[in-house]
Parts: C-alpha cells; structure tokens; sequence
C-alpha cells in the first residue's frame, strides 16, 4: 500500500516560479544613497507582518497603484530620497525575466500525480493580466488565490486557510506550501503545513518537496 504524505501543494507565485523581486531593490538603494533594508523597508513596510503600510494596502487590493506610489514617495522623503515604485517595478521587470523551469516541472508532476496545486500569491491588481499570462494556470492549478482579489494577503493565516478550503478542505498538515520570503513560510509552518522556504537557488526546496511526493 503506498503512503502519501500530503494531498495538496501550494505555491507562492514571485520568487518561486520566477526569480525574487526582492533583489531588484539593491541597485536602485546604492543610486539613492540608502541601505538595502531601509529601501525594502519603505517599500514593502514589515513584510513579516499584515499592517496598514500601502504596499499591503495594495496587496489586499484596498487603494491603487497611483495612491501606493504617492504614500511610499512620502515614506521615501521620511529618509531624505525621491523613491518612485514605477522605477522599482521597472528595476523588478528586468531581473524576474523568465521563469524558474525547474519550479514549474515539478507543479505540473505534482499535478500529474494527482496532487492538488494552487498558488497564494501577495499580488496587485494592476499587474494580474501581465502574471496570469506566463503561466497556464488552468492547466497546473487547481485553484489561484491572489490577495489583491481576496483582500487577504500572507502572513494573514486566513488566506491560508482560504486556499485550502478552495482545494477541497485540504487539512494544513496535509499540504505543502512554498515560498521566498521566510515571514511566509513561517505563517504555514505555525498552521501546521509543511513550509518549504525557496532560496534563490531553488534546487534544495524542489528537493524536499519531491521527497513529499515520492510514493513509496
Ligand atoms: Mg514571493
């Protein structure tokens, strides 16, 4: 009788299926005079946590592009430089080019095998027709939560609990999630999921998430 471990497989989308975004921001800090943590930090706010910052505002589809731009440039002034999140989006667009190919064999085998797939991503509305375009995510997942449409955004455990709930009432320990941002992951793990941190090289979190779904 083979034993299955999980039932389920989520996947974060940034970072997973493509190269983190998180790294754009390094260059654009040495051009504006700041450390690298202080820009994410007035970008992206305390990632780790679900706060009023604009970009979670964004992320949970409360207020658009053009108002995040304006509050983060605020944000940017607090520290004396001009930061414009279309220059960063544009800084994101030229190193995420292509897509993690390793990443996206191992969805579609989980698929195959009769897992359940879905991504959880931290999205904003205005880029979804550009993201859902790289992917066939008909094809590979079962279900897509996108938190600018939910209005929910991870760490919150709720869009976790949302997913699952949309994959069938997948219990947490039943499924695995990925994802490249460590305050992610964590969330998952405090569930009771398996969390499967992804590191710029993906190659040890695909490793452990084959080892979760090879049928023995
Ligand atoms: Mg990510």
């Amino acid at each position: 009788m083979p034993t299955q471990v999980i039932d389920a497989v989520l996947f974060d989308y940034g970072g997973v299926f493509t190269h983190s975004p998180f790294s754009a921001a390094a260059p654009m800090a040495e051009k504006l005079g700041l450390a690298h943590e202080t820009l994410l930090h007035i970008i992206f706010g305390p990632y780790d946590r679900d706060t009023d910052h604009p970009w979670h505002q964004i992320e949970r589809g409360e207020i658009g592009i053009e108002e995040a731009r304006n509050s983060i440039k605020s944000l940017g002034r607090e520290h004396g430089a001009e930061v414009d999140l279309f220059e960063f989006f544009g800084a994101i667009a030229a190193i995420t080019q292509g897509m993690n190919d390793a990443m996206v064999e191992v969805a579609r085998f989980a698929k195959a095998e009769g897992y359940r797939t879905a991504i959880v991503t931290n999205n904003i509305a205005e880029f979804s027709e550009h993201w859902r375009k790289t992917l066939p995510l008909d094809e590979m997942f079962d279900t897509v939560v996108d938190s600018s449409q939910v209005g929910m955004r991870k760490p919150d455990p709720r869009i976790f609990a949302h997913a699952l709930e949309c994959l069938g009432n997948v219990a947490p320990h039943r499924a695995a999630f990925l994802d490249d941002f460590q305050g992610n992951v964590d969330a998952a793990i405090e569930l009771g999921m398996h969390g499967i941190l992804v590191e710029p090289d993906p190659t040890e979190a695909i490793a452990k998430l084959r080892q979760l779904i090879a049928k023995s």
